[in-house]
């Protein structure tokens, strides 16, 4: 459909883990369907992030998949590839809840309306709305950092984002640049067919036992407080260090393939270089650095703090109540944007519409 000037109480954009866990609390919140909310999303189908995961990445490997609200993901096959069904679990969800999902949808601005409003200016007509939930994720935004005699690099340089296969690096030297989950499991898995140098930042934090509840309240509190004083969030793996007991970390390490040693200085055109006289012949660089929140179309909003994050109280962007952000910082994780969405459809219906008699 092209929707010039449709008019809503809220527009929620991406249909992710986060946007749809919102989609569903605000129907439950007594908001109706498509002329009470929507979904815009970028993607051709369902799925969000997941339908561009690499195909190696299974349910088996990742840390789990948390279910969304209101209806149990029970994959069949713990080693089926995660880009058919994460995917799959998506769409019917959409369908079982009539999710007022319109795609593919780009938005490409979020600014005020004379009256008050927000218009959502998109590829495909503008919706205006009353609240706006981003729910954009980071896929979108993958970030490679910068270092001298980068452009000069005679080798392939990839992100995570564009990892296919192992098998086509075979027989050529892989340096995998960070420190998080992607690139330890992405280095078990290149390091079988061919040779490869791992490079962080920091050491890494091993975790030795397992990852449990105490642990994770506590990283969550640390990237809570980051967005209540507006810094950039960083990422929750991050702080949650390297789990020793993943089966592909045990078996990395004791293969050795997880040695690290620190990030090189300069890119030179074979390879990577060391300020200390080191260097290290290399076809491949393989970033796997991480992403920046996807958030760009927020920019005519002007709601950064010096800091380059958003000052968030929960899900609400404080100065701005009626703009949330589900699955950015804290709730950037499957469990975490469960929660935020259900959070942000509550506080959007006291704000919107507190006398609102809840649906059944
Ligand atoms: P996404 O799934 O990225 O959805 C965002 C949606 O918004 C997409 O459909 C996108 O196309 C759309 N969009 C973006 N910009 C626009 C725009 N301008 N206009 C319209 N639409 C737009 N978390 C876990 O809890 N457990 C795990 O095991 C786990 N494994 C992971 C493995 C990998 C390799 C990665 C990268 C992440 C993993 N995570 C995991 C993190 C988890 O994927 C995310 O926290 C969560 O899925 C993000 O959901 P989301 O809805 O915020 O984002």
């Amino acid at each position: 459909p092209h929707a010039r000037d449709v008019d809503v109480d809220v527009v929620v954009v991406g249909a992710g883990q986060a946007g749809l866990s919102t989609a569903w609390a605000l129907a439950r919140q007594g908001f109706e369907r498509s002329t009470g909310f929507v979904v815009l999303d970028g993607e051709d189908a369902p799925g969000g992030a997941w339908r561009h995961r690499w195909p190696s990445l299974t349910l088996g490997t990742t840390h789990r998949v948390h279910d969304l609200p209101g209806l149990p993901f029970r994959p069949g096959d713990e080693a089926a590839p995660a880009v058919e069904s994460v995917p799959a679990y998506f769409a019917g969800y959409e369908r079982r809840f009539e999710l007022p999902v319109v795609r593919p949808v780009r938005v490409t601005a979020v600014d005020r309306t004379d009256d008050g409003r927000f218009s959502v200016v998109t590829d495909r007509g503008t919706w205006t709305a009353r609240a706006v939930v981003n729910a954009t994720g980071t896929w979108t935004r993958p970030f490679v950092p910068r270092y001298p005699g980068q452009e000069l690099f005679r080798g392939r340089q990839l992100h995570t984002v564009d990892y296919r296969s192992a098998e086509e690096f075979r027989g050529q030297h892989v340096v995998v640049v960070g420190g998080g989950a992607s690139a330890t499991q992405l280095l078990a898995e290149i390091s079988r067919v061919t040779s490869t140098t791992w490079v962080t930042r920091r050491p890494p934090v091993w975790r030795e036992g397992p990852f449990d509840e105490h642990v994770g309240r506590a990283v969550v509190a640390e990237v809570e407080k980051a967005v209540r004083e507006g810094r950039r969030p960083g990422s929750v793996v991050g702080l949650t260090g390297l789990l020793v007991s993943t089966p592909y970390v045990r078996e990395g390490l004791e293969r050795g393939v997880l040695e690290r040693l620190p990030v090189f200085d300069r890119i030179t055109p074979d390879g990577v270089a060391w300020d200390d006289g080191r260097s290290l012949a290399a076809d491949v660089i393989l970033w796997a650095t991480g992403f920046r929140a996807a958030v760009g179309h927020l920019a005519p909003l002007r709601l950064r703090e010096p800091g380059g994050g958003f000052r968030l109280d929960g899900t609400q962007v404080v100065g701005e109540p009626r703009i949330h952000l589900v699955g950015y910082g804290p709730s950037a994780s499957t469990i975490g944007a469960n929660r935020a969405g259900q959070a942000a459809a509550r506080a959007l219906r006291r704000e919107l519409h507190p006398g609102m008699p809840l649906p059944r």
